[in-house]
């Protein structure tokens, strides 16, 4: 059950994605799948590197798309658990669409996303997650759009399961993901992990200031969808812990008629050989 491998990440030192790495090794662990049952998919960006590092099926895919490449996996092969990981830029921006019709689709990856508030990798540009006025080489006035709500709006699309934590925090991330991996659909796990490199707004010491744990408000119900998106909307989103879990929301495999029970992967071929190499060479 041991998810680490020999290959050193090349994050810059203290980034927050080493986190986020010990996170779903640790929760992997914790869940009870071995290396061989888990897949991580990675889009590109910094935290696309994260596939890499684990030891399990990886795939770092192309940027955006980390979801459309792990949904196919779990379709394909519903025997594995499925991590889809990467950056704001790429899953807010460039992967925004896939991330939504993710969600509403409801089928059974946790997305993770290390949310740095800008574009590490290509050396600090301005993402959908920075704040109004945040400068860099891209906005070197200040950026005139505000920040994207994704909590806010993975609420309003149907989540199943939304959440949200610091990279710092590996405890409380650990038992999200875990708690992600357990969900029977879509969960969605937003992870503030800082870029100590390009963002010298968003760091370790604002986040500590500023960001309210769950568990000090009075009341909270994860359950309860109209209290999240209140709690959301009343801190600026700038909250961690479980936002919201829907236990009931069918999973969309669970609604496939049809869908053998036997996975795809494991079936077999219904081509003979040389059937299936006169189709390969038609591809070549
Ligand atoms: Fe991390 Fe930023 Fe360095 Fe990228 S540039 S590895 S996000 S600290």
């Amino acid at each position: 059950k041991d998810f680490r491998n020999n290959v050193k990440p090349n994050w810059c030192p203290g980034c927050g994605d080493f986190s986020v790495q010990a996170a779903i090794q640790r929760a992997a662990a914790n869940v009870g799948v071995i290396p061989e049952q888990l897949a991580v998919v990675s889009g590109i960006g910094c935290s696309g590197r994260i596939s890499g590092y684990i030891n399990s099926y990886g795939l770092h895919g192309i940027h955006g798309r980390s979801l459309p490449i792990a949904q196919g996996v779990k379709m394909a092969n519903r025997e594995l658990t499925v991590i889809a990981s990467g950056g704001d830029g790429d899953g807010f921006a460039i992967g925004m669409g896939h991330t939504i019709h993710a969600i509403r689709r409801n089928i059974d990856v946790t997305y993770i996303v290390m949310d740095n508030q800008i574009y590490g990798l290509t050396k600090g540009q301005t993402s959908p997650r920075s704040d109004l006025g945040f400068k860099t080489k891209s906005t070197p006035e200040g950026s005139i759009e505000s920040s994207l709500s994704v909590m806010e709006l993975a609420l309003a699309s149907g989540a199943g399961f939304v959440a949200q934590s610091f990279s710092s925090d590996l405890k409380e991330l650990t038992s999200l993901i875990e708690q992600g991996m357990n969900h029977k659909g879509f969960s969605l796990i937003n992870v503030f992990s800082p870029c100590v490199t390009f963002n010298k707004i968003n760091t370790y010491a604002w986040f500590k200031e500023n960001l309210i744990s769950l568990s000090t408000v009075e009341d909270y119900d994860p359950e309860n969808r109209m209290k999240a998106m209140n709690t959301l909307m009343t801190y600026d989103g700038l909250v961690t812990g479980l936002i919201y879990q829907n236990k009931q929301k069918p999973s969309y495999e669970s609604m496939v008629k049809g869908f053998k029970e036997e996975s795809l992967a494991s079936q077999e071929l219904s081509l003979k050989k040389e059937e299936f190499e006169q189709l390969a060479a038609e591809f070549m």
